[in-house]
């Protein structure tokens, strides 16, 4: 039978003794044999030489498909008896998978890549195979690459937190439990790690597991201000400033000039222009940078600035707080946070006085940001691809796969990293 080339080399030792195509089933049979010179069997389990013959079983394995036809392999497995074990074991075959003993281990890999793309579903309505066969060997793939997984030596990480369930797995269960922890690195931009819970112990985890030494090298953690995370951090890295993200900064300082603005509002006498012009539409345009303004919008606040010196300064004084992020050093910025402070006390800004002593309070770790300019914007954008995760498989209720998932799109459990041989 003549053969073409890339069949003559389907499985190392084996040759093919005949082939059946079947065309209305849609399926290849091909039948193999062992060569009369391969090596001596060895016992599946540990590995040692099987000695005499203890019968054979026949051996049924979907292999990778040729244009549209699936493909399978019939050969003979054979039992031999392994002085190690003591006991009838079959001969080893490596290139059966290791998920399930009906696939080949190169054809489970091919799945497992189709599964880092799509969703579990998808791939088994392409490829026709069952669903849940599909879903365990991803997860049984998983586990098995995160096993041989070490976490890579880190600079700068971030971290945040991402929802992970709605459901409670007991009434009494705190809602920090329903989140995840997710550690970035801020240098490759990948997920390093995931552990479940936003509470300080779920970052004491991670740094447990990456070992004191490991985290004296971590010189940066960006983080938003979540208290717990930077107790975790002080506990455990000696070394690491801790970076505020400068945008859930701004944002408290929005939320402060925003009860400013609802305040002057109020306060207006009734039937004056301002009571229109103040609120309503018009609310979102007293925080917008200047710059951003369209024409029209710069006239409407120069017109409310005009009637009442207040919004004038309130306005000269979100200027000025969105630029501080731009100077060049933390003096400069102190500088500018003191003049910012005068114009606050003069003006008897209520909210703006108690936000302005909150930010001072804190201002040691703050001031971290004029170092090392780092921002946890990755990590949000890595929520992003979480979201869009859970979304493609509809939620997940297993949270152990769940985790694995985010470190197999967002992180290195995947082909890009690993390769068929090494795990
Ligand atoms: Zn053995």
């Amino acid at each position: 039978m003549m053969l073409p080339s890339f069949l003559k080399n389907l499985i190392p030792n084996f040759k093919i003794i005949d082939l059946k195509e079947w065309k209305t089933k849609g399926r290849i049979d091909i039948y193999l044999e062992k060569k009369k010179n391969s090596p001596e069997n060895t016992c599946c389990r540990c590995g040692s030489k099987l000695h005499g013959s203890r019968g054979k079983h026949r051996l049924m394995l979907e292999h990778m498909p040729i244009f549209n036809f699936k493909v399978y392999l019939h050969l003979w497995r054979e039992k031999g008896h392994c002085k190690t074990c003591n006991k009838a074991r079959s001969e080893t075959f490596d290139f059966i998978a290791d998920e399930t003993p009906h696939l080949t281990k190169e054809y489970s890999w091919w799945l497992g890549k189709l599964c880092e793309m799509s969703a579990v579903k998808k791939v088994s309505e392409l490829t026709g195979v069952d669903n849940m066969t599909l879903h365990r060997l991803d997860f049984s793939r998983l586990k098995k690459l995160v096993q041989h997984y070490k976490i890579p030596d880190l600079k700068r990480i971030s971290v945040d937190e991402v929802y992970g369930r709605s459901k409670k797995y007991h009434a009494k269960e705190s809602r920090d439990k329903q989140f995840f922890t997710v550690i970035c690195d801020l240098d490759s931009r990948r997920v390093v790690w995931v552990t479940e819970s936003r509470d300080k112990k779920a970052l004491d985890e991670f740094f447990n597991i990456l070992g004191k030494e490991r985290c004296e090298k971590i010189e940066v953690v960006a983080m938003d201000q979540h208290d717990p995370y930077r107790a975790s951090v002080r506990d455990n890295c000696k070394n690491a400033d801790v970076v505020w993200d400068r945008f859930h900064l701004v944002q408290s300082f929005e939320n402060a000039l925003n009860e400013e603005r609802k305040d002057l509002h109020s306060d207006a006498p009734k039937g004056s222009d301002l009571k229109y012009s103040a609120c309503g539409t018009f609310r979102f345009l007293f925080l917008k940078k200047a710059k951003d303004r369209t024409k029209s919008e710069a006239k409407h606040i120069e017109q409310v600035a005009k009637e009442n010196k207040l919004f004038f300064y309130l306005e000269l004084i979100k200027e000025k707080f969105i630029h501080i992020f731009n100077e060049r050093n933390e003096m400069d910025a102190l500088w500018e946070l003191s003049e910012l402070e005068e114009w606050i006390m003069s003006c008897q800004f209520e909210n703006l006085k108690k936000w302005f002593k909150h930010f001072m309070d804190n201002w040691n770790t703050i001031k971290n940001y004029f170092v090392h300019r780092v921002t946890s914007s990755l990590s949000e954008g890595q929520n992003n691809s979480i979201k869009a995760l859970k979304r493609r498989g509809f939620g997940y209720r297993n949270m152990a796969y769940f985790k694995l998932k985010i470190l197999q799109v967002c992180g290195f459990l995947n082909c890009r990293y690993v390769g068929i041989n090494d795990y």
